[in-house]
């Protein structure tokens, strides 16, 4: 069976050397819907608790949300920085608070004090899912990712690669060492 949920993230970006309307910077509200398959734990009678698959893949998403998404070759990479630097956002800014733990993939890297993610390919849709299936593939079982962001959606299907063992009283991941971070269950 498969636990789902969606959510909304809001970033600007552009397509660099497209020849359309898309390699001017804009913004959207993209939403992610993740699916992860599972047997039922029968402990907690759910496949997975689809308000920690929204933390885990929180955790790190939310690096895009609020944030400049552009790919390494884009000319205004170095200008954005410039500015940046020179008006003191660069290196973070005491109103920058919602920041991701910073992730460095072979598609994506982020930079939380900049509230920037400079991709290896284009930001579509179809490759915001690769990016986030590099993310959360060890650390969720996902079988499906669909990205909408305007006009735009893509959906791709995945063999689950994680093997995870879960929490029989509160159905989330447990730790290497078999004990639960939320509950403090032990499974020895
Ligand atoms: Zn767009
Ligand atoms: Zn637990």
């Amino acid at each position: 069976m498969r636990s789902i949920t969606t959510f909304d993230l809001q970033y600007a970006h552009r397509f660099y050397g497209f020849q359309g309307e898309a390699q001017y910077l804009h913004g959207h509200t993209g939403r992610l819907t993740i699916e992860v398959e599972d047997t039922v734990n029968e402990g907690v009678n759910m496949v997975y608790p689809c308000n920690e698959i929204q933390k885990v893949a929180w955790d790190v998403l939310k690096n895009f949300d609020h944030a400049l998404v552009l790919r390494h070759d884009d000319p205004l990479l170095p200008a954005v920085l410039d500015v940046y630097e020179r008006t003191g956002l660069k290196d973070g800014h005491p109103q920058n608070r919602m920041k991701g733990e910073a992730f460095s993939t072979s598609l994506a890297t982020a930079y939380p004090d900049a509230r920037l993610v400079v991709t290896k390919e284009t930001m579509t849709v179809e490759g915001m899912i690769k990016i986030v299936h590099e993310l959360l593939r060890d650390k969720l079982n996902i079988v499906r990712l669909t990205f909408t962001s305007g006009v735009n959606a893509a959906s791709a299907d995945f063999i689950p690669q994680a093997r995870i063992d879960r929490c029989p009283l509160c159905g989330i991941s447990l730790s290497a060492d078999g004990v639960c971070p939320k509950c403090g269950y032990r499974k020895h």
